[in-house]
């Protein structure tokens, strides 16, 4: 496995031509087409035969979608990559290509709400069992590793950014002869390279940092050729969860600007966080970069935390007050927005509503965009201080 590229090396992300097809154009045409034609018998057979590679049909092979795909293999330092329609389906592909009824997953607890569910419906139903480890606690891992198939990591996780060591949690995977996963949507490989680290497969959920403009649902995964040739050829065929051409020219689009995006995130999100450590009505701030060093491998943080109001703020009127900060879930877009921790609680979701994910009901997860440190602040302070009025 190579290191891949220099994550702040623009030069590397800029290039994404088509040289031979696209007119020497800067930007890679949309291949926007189901099915590709064959100029002879001859050239049919041996693309069915794969003596040539060619794409036949776009569930299979499309060249703006495997674009995009070279383009984060090579970011992540991956030997291959696969495109999902969303990142859920890059979660449910790839998890299924490496178990079977009978198979046990280890998964870090807090994981990805919808993976969870996904655990505990449709695998749970296929006798596929998971077990749930503080992600922290590298001696639970340890004991809870052998005879499991697969760990599943995320970290920092998405609430309340609970930061793993990763090289240290591959390494046990490895030493039990489990498939370890990471979903690093979170810090991007800007800021986080897991492959590098010793994890076998990365993926994203490319609705978030990658796309970066909210206007795109899509999912990758990334690794070695054997591991992701392996979804490549069991899962991803079959469950039929193809990232169309269109929603992978606006990947590319979002790719460009991905380490200067990255870098205006983490400062304005720091500089904010710090700024509400130290108020009165603040208990406590959920930033990875706040709580001790960062782990090894994390270079950087994103623009998603969490933090905790005191009781005596009135977290309705504070959400209602707030202007640039919009109500909305996702994150990882240009724009900034809030989920209050209590609203998130009342939704009942199967399997079990009474997985809270660590999250606390007086907590607010904020996403901080790229409108400017200064002004994201005054909205801030302004609803707090409606929101605290007696
Ligand atoms: C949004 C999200 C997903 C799921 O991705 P979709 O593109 O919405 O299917 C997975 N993991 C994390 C951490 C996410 O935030």
């Amino acid at each position: 496995m190579t290191n891949g590229a220099d994550p702040f090396d623009l030069a590397s992300l800029i290039v994404a031509h088509d040289e031979a097809n696209a007119f020497e154009a800067v930007v890679p045409p949309i291949v926007q087409t189901s099915l590709f034609t064959f100029g002879s018998y001859d050239e049919m057979v041996s693309a069915y035969r794969g003596e040539i590679v060619r794409p036949i049909y776009t569930r299979g092979l499309n060249p703006t979608v495997r674009a995009f795909e070279e383009m984060l293999a090579k970011l992540e330092g991956g030997e291959d990559a696969l495109g999902f329609a969303s990142g859920m389906a890059a979660i449910s592909s790839t998890v299924l290509s490496f178990v079977e009824p009978g198979d046990r997953i280890v998964a870090v607890r807090h994981c990805y709400p919808d993976a969870f569910r996904l655990f505990g419906t449709h695998l749970k139903r296929m006798k596929i069992e998971v077990t749930y480890v503080d992600g922290r606690d590298e001696e639970a891992m340890e004991k809870a590793m052998p005879g499991a198939k697969l760990l599943y990591l995320e970290s920092p996780t998405s609430w309340v950014m609970e930061a793993h060591d990763v090289g240290a949690l591959a390494a046990i995977a490895r030493r039990h002869g489990a498939v370890s996963v990471i979903d690093n949507s979170w810090a991007s490989p800007i800021f986080q390279r897991p492959l590098s680290l010793g994890v076998d497969l990365v993926l994203h959920s490319a609705s978030k940092y990658l796309g970066g403009h909210s206007d795109v649902v899509a999912g990758i995964v990334t690794g070695s050729k054997e591991l992701v040739g392996r979804i490549r050829s069991e899962a991803y065929p079959y469950l039929g969860g193809k990232l169309s051409p269109f929603d992978a020219w606006l990947l590319i689009r979002g790719l460009r600007t991905l380490p200067i995006r990255m870098k205006a995130h983490e400062a304005a999100g720091l500089e904010i966080a710090k700024r509400l450590q130290v108020l009165d009505i603040v208990e406590k701030v959920c930033h990875p970069a706040l709580a001790n060093r960062l782990p090894p491998g994390l270079t950087g943080t994103s623009g998603l935390f969490s933090f905790i109001f005191r009781e005596g703020v009135d977290i309705r009127a504070f959400a209602d007050h707030l202007k640039l900060f919009k109500l909305g879930v996702s994150w990882g877009g240009h724009e900034s927005l809030i989920v209050p921790g209590e609203v998130v609680l009342e939704q009942k979701a199967q399997p079990n509503s009474a997985h809270t994910f660590g999250i606390d009901a007086r907590s607010v997860r904020l996403h901080i965009g790229l409108e400017g440190t200064e002004a994201l602040w005054s909205d801030l302070e302004a609803a707090i201080a409606a929101a605290t009025e007696t």
